[in-house]
C-alpha cells in the first residue's frame, strides 16, 4: 500500500446514551465525537474521509419532521472541517476528493461546502437516500437540504473500483476497493450500520490505519465483541449483517493488536489523537 499521511479531526459531539450503542452500556448519556480523516496525499492533496457535523446540519434540522434528529442526538459543532481547513490555508472548494463512509447526517453534513470535489461513496449508500423523498430521507438519516444537487454526477462508487488483494494481517478481510489507483486508500465493505456502509484502509506513518465508521461506536465495542442492543441496529440497518461486520473486527483486532482502528465516534480514540 502506498503510504499518505493521515490526521483525525473532531468536528462536534453529541449526546445519547451509551446502552443504544453498546450491549451492557450505560443508560447515563456519554458523549460521541464525531471525528474526520484527513489525509495528505501526495499526488491528490488533502482528501477527507467523512465530512462530519458542519452549520449545515443545524439549518436542515430546524423545521419539523427534520428536528426530531436534533432531538434524537442533540450535536455540538464546534470545528466544521471545511472552516478547519480554510484556517490551515487549505480552500475548500480546491478539494478534489472526499470519500463517504455512508449518508448519516453526523458524517454527510459538510458535503456542500466541497462543491468541486468528486465524493466517492457506496452506490447502495446513495441509492438509500438519494431522491427518496424527505420522510424516507430523514428516516435513513440524512435530513433533506445535506446533499449537493449535482451529486450523482460527482459521485464515484466503491463497487466500480478496482478490486485488490489486503495483505495476509488483515484477515478476515482479505480485499479493499482501490479508490485512486494507486493503492493509497482502500475502501472495504462493513456492512451491517445501514445500507452502503464502508471503511476505508491507509498505510500512514505510525502503520496501518483502518477506519470503520460506524461498524462500532468505541474501541471498547471491537475488544468486546459487543454490539448495539438489536432495537438501534435494527433500527438503522441490519442486525445479522451488523453483528458479522463486528465479530470480523473483533477477530482482525484479536489476530493484529499493532493496527490502528477507529470508528469514527470513538471518545478513546478521538482522546488519543488529540494527547
Ligand atoms: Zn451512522
Amino acid at each position: 500500500m502506498r503510504r499518505i499521511d493521515l490526521s483525525l479531526v473532531e468536528t462536534g459531539s453529541c449526546w445519547h446514551p451509551e446502552i443504544a450503542t453498546i450491549a451492557g452500556g450505560s443508560w447515563r448519556p456519554a458523549v460521541f465525537p464525531a471525528l474526520v480523516g484527513v489525509i495528505t496525499h501526495p499526488g491528490e492533496g488533502t482528501i477527507l474521509f467523512d465530512t462530519g457535523y458542519d452549520p449545515t446540519f443545524t439549518a436542515a434540522t430546524r423545521p419539523l419532521p427534520e428536528r426530531l434528529y436534533r432531538w434524537l442526538t442533540p450535536p455540538v459543532i464546534t470545528a466544521p472541517i471545511a472552516d478547519r481547513l480554510a484556517a490551515g490555508g487549505v480552500d475548500p472548494a480546491g478539494i478534489q476528493h472526499v470519500v463517504l463512509s455512508h449518508f448519516h447526517g453526523d458524517h454527510a453534513s459538510g458535503l456542500l461546502r466541497f462543491p468541486n470535489a468528486t465524493v466517492h461513496c457506496a452506490r447502495a449508500g446513495l441509492a438509500s437516500v438519494w431522491g427518496r423523498g424527505r420522510l424516507r430521507a430523514l428516516a435513513a438519516g440524512t435530513p433533506a437540504g445535506l446533499l449537493p444537487p449535482d451529486l450523482p454526477r460527482r459521485s464515484a462508487f466503491f463497487e466500480d473500483q478496482p478490486v485488490v488483494p489486503l495483505p495476509s494481517d488483515l484477515l478476515p478481510f482479505e480485499s479493499g476497493a482501490d479508490l485512486l489507483g494507486d493503492g493509497s486508500i482502500l475502501a472495504v465493505p462493513l456492512p451491517g450500520h445501514c445500507p452502503g456502509h464502508w471503511g476505508v484502509l491507509v498505510h500512514e506513518a505510525r502503520g496501518l490505519h483502518f477506519l470503520v465508521a460506524d461498524a462500532a461506536w468505541s474501541s471498547t465495542a471491537i475488544r468486546e465483541n459487543r454490539p448495539p442492543p438489536r432495537i438501534t441496529s435494527t433500527l438503522l440497518g441490519d442486525t445479522i449483517q451488523g453483528r458479522h461486520t463486528l465479530s470480523q473486527l473483533h477477530a482482525l483486532r484479536t489476530r493484529n493488536p499493532e493496527l490502528i482502528l477507529t470508528p469514527s465516534h470513538c471518545a478513546e480514540r478521538a482522546a488519543a489523537e488529540a494527547s
